[in-house]
């Protein structure tokens, strides 16, 4: 019999297990380390309230201060995620290991620590005179974290007085963070009714949340009913959710207003490392590319021999027309995706085998592993690991192509300091979805039939409709909400007016009904940490796009081009990598207008099938 399952894969060359006595020396040695920036943050806390103006023997002393606690914030930071990403791995493979659960438990301490030590150099490296920043970063050791001290000195212009940081800071445990928290522990507890069979039974949120992939239609809907009607009996808990964690952030937007305005967007653009241009330009040519996106909508609802999609369509599998719908085992699909990546440089191909030949992905079939897949990297070695549950199906095929790019990225990257590879969500997705990009394209050239052609392309109008229609449904209800949250907080049936009204007005005639409770369930818009956890996906696709699309005019020098340009997206904006790579400026809605034409093909080409075939 085939085994159509993935590997297991081998953490072993990290630690042994939750009880490696290695983790406990590497615990100790952080611990050493904090104990000696706690020393050193001493000396840096008496310049901070005058570091806008220190003497000259002052200044020298407090660079030397300054150097010292980033060298030992970043080696303190390698050994603690190091203990941090065994753990959550070895809990994501499986959720009950409690040894697991208990080193887990006992990182806590550590990252508080960790986070109440740094802030001292992270203030004074936003508060100081340019001259200190300068001197600072004129060593070898400090050289490559330009770009990350720049980058953060570029909103310092918000900060308010340092005793007001810090009470912040404090009080958000227990305030916007508790919002947050709330919010997670609901979900986790949240039962759904879903028929089964003729059956009715009472499943957890991740498992109704499995049907909505179900290839029937009446049991995807009814599994978004009643994950809907799970919502809805905690309507006024997630409405007070959300009214907080927006009215918390409006507040501390107005307080910070003190120099110039700040916007609610100018947070998340800048952790998405770009301009406030870009994202209107971005944004302004998602709207103009709704009427293509509409019809990828409403090819796919044809395909499913219907007229319009509905919200419980988001992650519809291709329906089965009689095609191939046999599954393709692990070693298969692995050849495939490598054969993919190696058309574009061997080296690529050369990369998927090794991630395989290592054992560096997980993808086995077991009861207790976490939903979901995503691709880490361990801090020591810089090895990176992928995870995913893998059995077979397109869908599979495709998320191993997706994370394998994210590894790639991650093993390009391997040798920059830990100051150059942190690249923030918008670019995070570059390698990746070019990943999916050359395997759906490999796919499709091994369809043979014009059933199987439709099955691939239906992956990419699904990416259409989810990056070009859905995104920036949920960026217009967050924008709407965030505005009119100005006033005061909104009752509940407000907030399902403005989602049904977000709804509507991006899918237009392609959908069959707007879902008011979306904003209830979407754990993006209840992350404490950050707010509109949405526009960098779509930035991620496009800019993917955009360089897909240089494979034919960049040749030969394809590979090393896009190498350069992946080693870049730690150390710069996105504006400065999109002007230095593609020659361009991603501020102008030129650039995106450009990238949006190119689907026009893809989605033509849906269309063509579906008429072949459904008629
Ligand atoms: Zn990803």
């Amino acid at each position: 019999m085939t085994n159509f399952t993935g590997p297991s894969w081998d953490l072993s060359a990290v630690y042994s297990g939750p009880t490696d006595p290695g983790i406990d020396e590497d615990l100790n040695a952080f611990s050493r380390l904090l104990d000696r920036l706690e020393s050193t943050d001493q000396r840096l806390l008496k310049l901070l309230p005058r570091i806008g103006a220190l003497e000259p023997e002052e200044l020298s002393c407090g660079v030397a201060h300054a150097r010292e606690a980033f060298q030992l914030i970043n080696d303190a930071e390698t050994l603690l995620r190091n203990v941090a990403r065994f753990a959550s791995c070895l809990l994501s493979v499986d959720g009950q290991d409690d040894e697991a659960h208990k080193l887990q438990g006992r990182l806590e301490a550590h990252w508080t620590r960790l986070h109440e030590l740094q802030a001292p150099l992270t203030q004074i490296l936003d508060r100081a005179a340019d001259a200190f920043v300068e001197d600072f970063l004129a060593s070898d050791s400090t050289r490559a974290a330009t770009f990350s001290v720049t980058h953060s000195r570029s909103r310092r212009h918000k900060l308010l007085p340092l005793a007001q940081e810090t009470l912040v800071s404090a009080l958000s445990q227990d305030g916007v963070h508790a919002w947050g928290r709330l919010y997670t522990q609901l979900s986790g507890t949240l039962q759904c009714t879903v028929q089964a069979n003729g059956t009715t039974r009472d499943v957890g949120l991740a498992e109704a949340a499995s049907l909505t992939q179900d290839a029937s239609d009446s049991v995807r809907k009814d599994a978004w009913k009643a994950i809907n009607r799970a919502w809805n009996a905690h309507i006024d808990t997630c409405a007070a959710a959300i009214n907080a964690i927006s009215g918390w952030r409006l507040e501390l937007c107005k307080r910070r207003s003190h120099e110039q305005e700040v916007h609610f967007l100018d947070a998340p653009a800048h952790a998405s490392h770009i301009d406030r241009r870009t994202l209107d330009a971005l944004m302004a040519t998602a709207w103009e590319a709704a009427p293509l996106a509409r019809r990828a909508a409403t090819a796919m609802a044809r395909a499913c021999r219907k007229q319009r999609i509905g919200p419980w369509d988001q992650r519809a599998p291709a329906p089965d027309l009689g095609g191939d719908s046999s599954r393709i085992a692990f070693d298969a699909g692995l050849d495939l995706v490598a054969g993919a990546y190696g058309e574009v440089h061997p080296q690529l191909g050369d990369f998927v085998r090794m991630m395989a030949d290592r054992n560096w992905i997980e993808g086995a079939v077991k009861p207790r592993k976490s939903p979901g897949a995503y691709c880490t990297s361990f801090p020591k070695s810089r090895a990176p690991r992928v995870y995913m549950t893998y059995s077979g199906s397109r869908s599979d095929l495709t998320v191993l192509a997706h994370e394998l790019g994210h590894a790639f990225h991650h093993w390009t990257m391997r040798d920059l300091p830990d100051s150059q590879r942190d690249c923030g969500m918008s670019l995070a997705e570059t390698a990746s979805t070019f990943g999916e990009a050359i395997t759906r394209d490999a796919l499709f050239q091994l369809a043979a039939t014009p059933e199987q052609q439709l099955a691939v392309a239906w992956e990419d109008c699904a990416a259409i409709v989810g990056f070009l229609l859905n995104i920036p449904t949920r960026f217009e209800f967050e924008r709407n909400f965030y505005e009119r949250r100005a006033d005061r907080p909104l009752l509940p049936d407000e907030l399902k007016d403005l989602m049904c009204d977000a709804w509507l007005k991006w899918y237009g005639d392609a959908l069959e009904e707007p879902d008011p409770m979306f904003w209830a369930g979407k754990l993006h818009f209840y992350i404490s940490s950050i707010s509109f956890y949405n526009f960098p996906y779509l930035f991620g696709f496009l800019f993917s796009c955009a360089v897909h699309l240089q494979r034919q005019a960049w040749g030969g020098d394809f590979f090393a081009r896009w190498r350069a340009l992946l080693r870049d997206t730690g150390r710069m904006t996105a504006e400065d990598l999109a002007s230095k790579h593609l020659d361009t400026d991603i501020r102008e809605p030129a650039f995106w207008k450009g990238v949006v034409r190119s689907l026009e093909n893809r989605v033509r080409r849906f269309e063509r099938i579906v008429t072949d075939v459904v008629g």
